[in-house]
């Protein structure tokens, strides 16, 4: 007979690392929750038990959250038009919130904040979703194809419950796990995950910031298009934009320019933060982060929420504000689409981009049989064959989580020796993956899906090789253009070049983060831009108190 209560089994399902901050987060909600969980016998047995228990442990975590359990085929399942088990629906009196196949791994996480956010309700949500949702007055259905493995996908999940939270009178927000719905996303065509389908009409692929996620949402189209559309409509001549006199304007909304944007503000000087997209960088899509002081364990979206409301209580932030055009003198003139600035000084925290191999066939199977997230559409092609392209610490890692799960992977490295960490190199050889060193790979190749790729090696010898999928991991590039155009000194590695105060090698140029290469973390970007602000400021002092370079009609 068992000596364990079910109170005590159930709390025992939750890792103990989890139990205490899930106590902590439960405790402080503020309306109670209601978890309905639609299960049948026999059916995805393991994925029902799984859900089953998983809801159980919250249910005896908190007195704040109600459970109720139905039979797929009961009355009340066909009231609430249940067509997966399991499903979770969450406060379904309130919402439609809803996950469809067991929360299990990462989307574990997911179901917790939603959780979070049906407690807290329209509080959680902030001004600007609000504000973008608020004209919406046609119905919003929203399904998140997601897997247990996929760091990316609860960060786009949140991003579709806090819609629904945000008008829950038009928008219905479900996570749909792709391991225990491979029908559903064969039907939809999921060949990578997180996988956005709206209304049936609209898809998109991807991690994306907030506030781009409630764009495409509203106008059900790429954010391009949108903003496109909108600046026709104003057909606005560059000659008719209005100016404004600025000390610095900041371009880039990553840590380093927010804060950027706190330290020039607080020494005194003017600024704006220009952000071509949403706030936040490479950090609104890392999926943890637990190397920033001060945070042991968080969401990158989260701690970019912090950074930016932080930044907000000193500076402007404008989102999706592309600079068009920079032009140097005793006044940096920076243009936009709304308006052009006259700068003392312009600071460059521009950031990185994920590299693309750039060749035949990329774009073509991109989210079908080219990814850059082997943790995030591995699962896909179990069983089958996969080419991972690099030779540095992400590659060797993509390579051996595949191999872990039953896929033939080959590495593809253009040189004759890995740059990745020593210990991932001996992994990489003890689990048999078979390496081609000194090539190229120069061809993604198939008709509907991928079939091959054409290796060119470094004896002029080509080589087709059979894949399901090409995982590219071969780093980043800097975003230079800005810099380029102002004359910026670059390093050999293309990376923006700064004296250790941030100074460009032109004057009145600052770079800070990730665009300046080094290290690239989250802290160090962070400091970066901090010294780029009070170096202007430093600067701007000596320089514009000389009335020499105080002219204002220069062009
Ligand atoms: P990375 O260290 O810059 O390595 C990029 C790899 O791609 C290199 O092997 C490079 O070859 C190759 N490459 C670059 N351009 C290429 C091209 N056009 N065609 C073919 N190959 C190309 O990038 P990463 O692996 O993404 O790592 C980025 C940072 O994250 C690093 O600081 C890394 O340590 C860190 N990271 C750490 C971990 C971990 O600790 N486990 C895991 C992932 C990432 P060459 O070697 O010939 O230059």
């Amino acid at each position: 007979m068992s000596t364990l209560s079910a109170e005590e089994k159930y709390r025992n399902f939750i890792p103990q690392e989890s139990l205490e901050y899930l106590e902590k987060l439960f405790a402080g909600f503020k309306r109670t929750v209601t978890i309905e969980v639609y299960t049948a016998e026999g059916e995805h047995r393991e994925y029902n038990e799984f859900t089953l228990n998983i809801c159980r442990a919250f249910n005896v975590l908190s007195d704040k959250i109600e459970l109720r359990e139905y039979a797929a085929d009961s009355e009340m399942a066909e009231k609430r038009k249940i067509i997966a088990t399991p499903t979770v629906l969450i406060s379904p009196d309130e919402y439609d919130i809803r996950f469809l196949g067991a929360p299990a791994g990462e989307e574990g996480r997911a179901l917790v904040e939603a959780l979070n956010l049906a407690s807290m309700g329209i509080d959680a949500i902030s001004d600007s979703t609000k504000e973008t949702l608020e004209p919406l007055n046609e119905e919003r259905q929203i399904k998140i194809f997601a897997s247990p493995t996929c760091p990316y996908c609860p960060g786009q999940a949140i991003n579709a419950f806090k819609a629904a939270v945000a008008r829950p009178d038009k928008i219905s927000a479900w996570n749909i796990s792709t391991l225990d719905n491979e029908n559903m996303a064969r039907e939809y065509n999921v060949g990578s995950v997180p996988h956005t389908n709206i209304n049936e009409e609209a898809t998109f692929t991807g991690l994306e910031p907030e506030e781009k996620f409630m764009l495409q949402l509203l106008f059900l189209k790429p954010i391009d298009e949108v903003i496109k559309e909108q600046r026709a409509a104003k057909s606005q001549k560059d000659s008719e934009l209005p100016y404004e006199e600025i000390d610095l304007v900041i371009v880039g909304g990553g840590p380093a320019g927010m804060s950027a944007g706190i330290y020039a503000k607080r020494s005194g000087l003017s600024c704006i933060i220009l952000e071509k997209q949403g706030i936040g960088g490479q950090v609104a899509l890392t999926p943890k982060v637990e190397n920033y002081p001060g945070f042991t364990n968080i969401q990158g979206f989260e701690l970019v929420e912090i950074l930016g409301s932080h930044a907000r209580e000193y500076t402007d932030i404008q989102q999706f504000s592309e600079v068009k055009e920079v032009k140097y003198g005793p006044r940096i003139e920076i243009t936009t689409d709304e308006k052009k600035y006259r700068a003392k000084g312009i600071l460059l925290a521009t950031g990185v981009n994920v590299r693309m191999l750039g060749v035949p066939g990329e774009d073509k199977f991109y989210g079908h049989g080219v990814s850059y997230c082997a943790t995030c559409d591995g699962n896909f092609y179990k069983g089958g064959k996969a080419i991972v392209v690099g030779g540095g610490n992400t590659a060797l890692t993509d390579a051996l989580h595949l191999k872990h799960l039953g896929i033939e992977t080959t590495i593809v490295h253009r040189r004759d020796q890995f740059r990745a960490e020593k210990v991932l190199q001996n992994s990489v050889e003890r689990e048999g993956i078979e390496v081609i060193w000194d090539s190229q790979l120069t061809e993604v190749i198939g008709e509907d899906q991928v079939e091959s790729a054409r290796i060119l090696k470094k004896d002029g010898t080509e080589l087709i090789k059979d894949t399901d999928v090409v995982f590219v991991a071969i780093g980043h590039t800097a975003n230079t253009e800005l810099a380029e155009k102002l004359g910026c000194e670059l390093r050999e590695d293309g990376f923006i070049k700064v004296d250790p105060t941030q100074r460009t090698s032109v004057e009145r140029v600052y770079a800070a983060g990730d665009v300046t290469g080094g290290v690239r973390q989250i802290i160090t970007a962070t400091g970066q831009g901090a010294a780029a602000a009070l170096t202007a400021f430093d600067d701007f002092t000596r320089l514009f108190s000389d009335s020499k370079i105080e002219t204002k009609n220069i062009w």
